[in-house]
């Protein structure tokens, strides 16, 4: 089971970035961040904001986003833990969400957010989030976002 540790600051900057899409009524995603050693729970130690091509119902990261993100990690020995993105109403990792995930990797979250994040704080984050992982079978399964299976931390 994958788990992270992320501060409230960094809940707040995720929410800020993810609502300026919902302003134009469009999805947006921003990745976590944390350094390259594997380690459960892994602390967030950036949220990267990918250049991004984005509508009502989708984001798109062009091959010139991609490559970047690619020299970023590198240069910066990072790797992404999560992928977090908004939808236009109900929350859930869709099918064109595995078909376009940026991350795949066994373990990867995904976290999805309702209402372009319009309605989403720091402190009410972990009851609106819906929360996914990779599973070694290629399924995003449900997580729960409470008691000893909660992959997502908060510290102030
Ligand atoms: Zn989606």
């Amino acid at each position: 089971m994958s788990a992270v540790i992320c501060t409230r600051e960094m809940l707040r900057t995720t929410i800020a970035i993810l609502r300026r899409g919902g302003e134009r009524r469009h999805e947006r995603v921003v990745l976590w961040l944390s350094t390259a050693a594997v380690r459960t729970p892994a602390s967030i130690v950036e949220v990267y904001e990918p250049e991004q091509i984005t509508e009502i119902d989708y984001f798109k990261l062009p091959p010139a986003s991609m490559q970047a993100l690619m020299d970023h990690l590198r240069s910066t020995r990072r790797r992404i833990v999560a992928q977090i993105h908004t939808h236009p109403g109900r929350a859930y990792h869709s099918e064109v969400d595995a078909e376009w995930a940026i991350i795949r990797h066994v373990g990867a979250l995904s976290l999805v957010l309702p209402h372009f994040a319009a309605t989403t704080t720091p402190e009410n984050f972990l009851t609106e989030v819906m929360t996914y992982e990779y599973s070694p079978a290629g399924n995003w399964d449900h997580c729960s976002n409470s008691g000893l299976d909660a992959r997502l931390t908060v510290t102030t």
